[in-house]
């Protein structure tokens, strides 16, 4: 499996390490031709107004849109995650407005800009590391959204069919099991293909 990782801005190289882990083939992906040749796309983390304005330059809000409508897995992180939301909390606008689900950034304030903690995953059999940074949750999903793991009763991971988002950064850890999930939704949506 070729998994993409959208190479505009942000962790690209640490993403491409935990999808090589997995057992997939890593793609730093920063034309929409590529999209073509990949079965998969990650947003990485990073700073989202700067990912979506290079988003919109570029033409990716309509390709990727369209690379999810094919049914092809996206999966969102930290950044990524907000990119992909269809509300954002506040006068924010939108990017791809994928996925329904109301997203807040920054939403851990001040005290708590950055740390790690181990989060049960549905799906994941024993708790997976996870490192947050200045991190976004999830403040509302819609029906077709599986929330798959929270933290202190805030929604953190979720799946709505091939799309996937976590608030936090899966690839700055040994642990690359969320990357082997989405490996594994990559393979199922290229059997139904
Ligand atoms: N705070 C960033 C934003 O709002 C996201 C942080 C991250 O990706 N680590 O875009």
């Amino acid at each position: 499996m070729n998994i993409g990782v959208l190479a505009l801005q942000g962790a690209v190289a640490e993403h491409i390490k935990s999808i090589e882990l997995a057992g997939g083939k890593g793609v730093a992906v920063k034309t929409v031709e590529q999209l073509q040749e990949i079965d998969g796309l990650i947003l990485p983390g990073g700073e989202s107004t700067t990912i979506g304005k290079l988003m919109r330059k570029y033409g990716f809000i309509d390709a990727i849109r369209e690379f999810a409508r094919n049914g092809k897995p996206v999966f969102g992180t930290c950044a990524g995650l907000i990119v992909l939301a269809e509300r954002l909390e506040g006068a924010e606008e939108p990017h791809l407005q994928l996925m329904n689900m109301t997203v807040a950034r920054n939403a851990f304030g001040r005290q708590r800009e950055s740390f790690e903690t181990d989060l049960d995953v549905k799906g994941i059999d024993t708790p997976l590391r996870a490192v947050f940074i200045r991190a976004p949750l999830i403040k509302e999903v819609g029906d077709n959204v599986d929330v798959l793991s929270t933290y202190k009763d805030e929604i953190v991971t979720a799946r709505q069919g091939n799309l996937l988002a976590s608030s936090y950064h899966p690839e700055l850890t040994d642990d690359y099991r969320l990357h082997e999930y989405f490996l594994n939704m990559a393979k199922e949506a290229s059997a139904n293909r």
